[in-house]
């Protein structure tokens, strides 16, 4: 009975859905139930094991008897018991007894051939490891030395490429200073093998094979010097029809005014004017737009640029040659330079011309005292020719008379000093201190270091090698000055660097010298107002 009962509940309990929503009929009363109701209810997902049990905690405890099944005994002679001695033995124990201290003697043997083993093992690692540095050591090196080969070899073939194609002022300096060796080679080879009349013919015929050289460079100079010209003028011009340009919130607004239309108008012009490969038609419909352009202005310059472009047009339609018009076309070029930089005719100008009043300095005027003009002194060199004495300045000569002194017989170039002072400061950056002062320091003040201070020789071995010289560091621990240097080859400067011990680096006789050396260069930066602050600051640390 009781268990029909306990299975009606059951199905009472898995009869009753949950209560999911539903309606009921107004008119009916019938319930709907949701849907979910016609499914069957889902699985419980826990089963009934018990999850809980106090009793795994704690060890079940067993009784068992350990009763062996003989008693143990000892037996005794006694006064009713014999027990025979015969095959009794006396053992003794000093035979293999062993101390305590043999012990200890035997475990140190032990311990000391463990140690050793141990030992051998580390050295061996640590003579495996000091073979692998040494090894990249040495491909570090070798990859160094074939870098900086490189390097020598690239820097060579760029010297040649800039002796065949010069583009820039240095490029002319570095091919006079080669006309100023080969005729220093050729003086030499003549004043060996010749003498007197025989002498002085080959001489007359040396100066006239320097002079067509001369000539040579000169026009690739005058070239260059237009090519550039005309650069400066396009670039002038370009900035002149630029448009006006503002900052908005999201984007920048450009607009163009009637000026800087009409700046580029005149801008396309002069580059048409410019061209040297144009047809003739274009260049006639260029010269027919200049005289437009020209046509409301009456002025000497304008009635002489319209005068030199109506005869322009005339030749052309005479059929005379482009090549033969080559001077005509330059001077209406110039002119018209002249007219388009003119604020009257092209008003962008007034803005770029303006000059800039800077108040807080005033600028320094000086007189050359080989052309006799007034030249402002550029902002590189003031404190430098102010730092000199009144009569020094007397004698001080501008930038062009000190281009032409030096293309005319001094001729030398600083390319070698350009190099060695950017070998110094890759040099220096790699170091955990390096100083300012390298940064400040010029190609010419490298060459009077060089030259006259360190005789252009290494002051260990003496070579000579243009191509290994480089200057290091004195004191490896002070930072590198003109004063704290040596002149020294490659090779020698990598060694030296790796020597820290300073006392014991340079025997007596060398220190003497290399400190003479310091001290005159340190009287000649002292009269450079720039190096004044580091000659002042390496006071304080004496
Ligand atoms: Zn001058």
């Amino acid at each position: 009975m009781n268990e029909t009962a306990n299975d009606d509940n059951k199905c009472l309990q898995i009869s009753k859905k949950p209560f999911l929503g539903g309606y009921r009929h107004k008119v009916t009363g019938q319930i709907f139930h949701h849907a979910i109701i016609q499914t069957c209810p889902s699985p419980w997902k826990y089963n009934f094991a018990l999850q809980f049990n106090r009793d795994t905690q704690t060890v079940e405890l067993k009784d068992k008897s350990q009763q062996t099944p003989k008693d143990a005994s000892t037996q005794v002679q006694a006064r009713n018991i014999y027990l025979s001695t015969a095959n009794d033995k006396v053992l003794d124990a000093t035979n293999s007894y062993i101390y305590a201290d043999d012990i200890k003697k035997e475990n140190l043997k032990q311990i000391i051939i463990l140690q050793k083993c141990i030992r051998s093992w580390l050295a061996f690692c640590e003579l495996l490891r000091r073979k692998k540095k040494a090894l990249l050591q040495i491909l570090w090196d070798k990859e160094q030395l074939k870098n900086k080969r490189k390097e020598d070899a690239d820097w060579l073939q760029d010297l040649e490429i800039r002796r065949l194609n010069p583009k820039t002022e240095d490029d002319f300096k570095l091919i006079f200073s080669d006309l100023q060796n080969w005729w220093d080679s050729e003086t030499k080879s003549i004043s060996e093998v010749r003498s007197g009349a025989d002498c002085k013919a080959a001489m007359w015929l040396l100066i006239n094979t320097e002079v067509t050289k001369i000539e040579k460079v000169n026009k690739k100079k005058d070239k260059f010097g237009q090519e550039q010209s005309i650069q400066r003028r396009e670039k002038f011009l370009e900035r002149a029809s630029k448009s006006k340009m503002w900052q908005a919130s999201n984007d920048t607004v450009q607009v163009h005014t009637s000026t800087t239309m009409r700046a580029t108008y005149l801008h396309e012009l002069y580059q048409t004017l410019s061209m040297n490969y144009v047809s003739i038609q274009d260049r006639v419909d260029a010269l027919k737009n200049l005289k437009e352009v020209l046509k409301p202005y009456h002025s000497k310059l304008t009635d002489n640029m319209i005068q030199l472009t109506n005869r322009e047009i005339d030749l052309h339609l005479r059929g005379i040659k482009n090549a033969h018009l080559k001077g005509l076309q330059n001077r209406i070029r110039n002119l018209f330079w002249q007219f388009a930089k003119k604020p009257v005719f092209n008003p962008e100008m007034q803005l770029l011309t303006k000059i800039k009043k800077d108040d807080t300095s005033s600028p320094y005027i000086m007189s050359c005292s080989a052309c006799k003009c007034f030249y402002i002194l550029p902002i590189s060199s003031t404190d430098e020719v102010l730092g000199k004495s009144v009569i020094e300045n007397y004698f001080t000569k501008c930038k062009k008379c000190l281009d032409i002194e030096n293309e005319s017989w001094i001729r030398k170039d600083l390319e070698l000093y350009k190099r060695m002072l950017k070998l110094l400061i890759s040099e220096e950056e790699r170091q955990p201190t390096k100083s300012s002062i390298i940064y400040i320091l010029q190609p010419s003040d490298i060459g009077y270091l060089t030259d006259k201070i360190w005789k252009h020789q290494s002051c260990i071995s003496g070579s000579k090698n243009d191509l290994e010289l480089e200057l290091t560091r004195f004191c490896i621990n002070k930072n590198w000055t003109p004063w704290n240097c040596l002149l020294v080859t490659r090779q020698e400067a990598n060694v030296l660097s790796k020597i820290l011990d300073t006392e014991t680096k340079y025997d007596k006789k060398f220190k003497m010298g290399a400190s003479q050396k310091h001290a005159e260069a340190r009287r000649y930066f002292a009269t450079i107002p720039r190096f004044l602050p580091y000659l002042a600051e390496d006071f304080d640390v004496f």
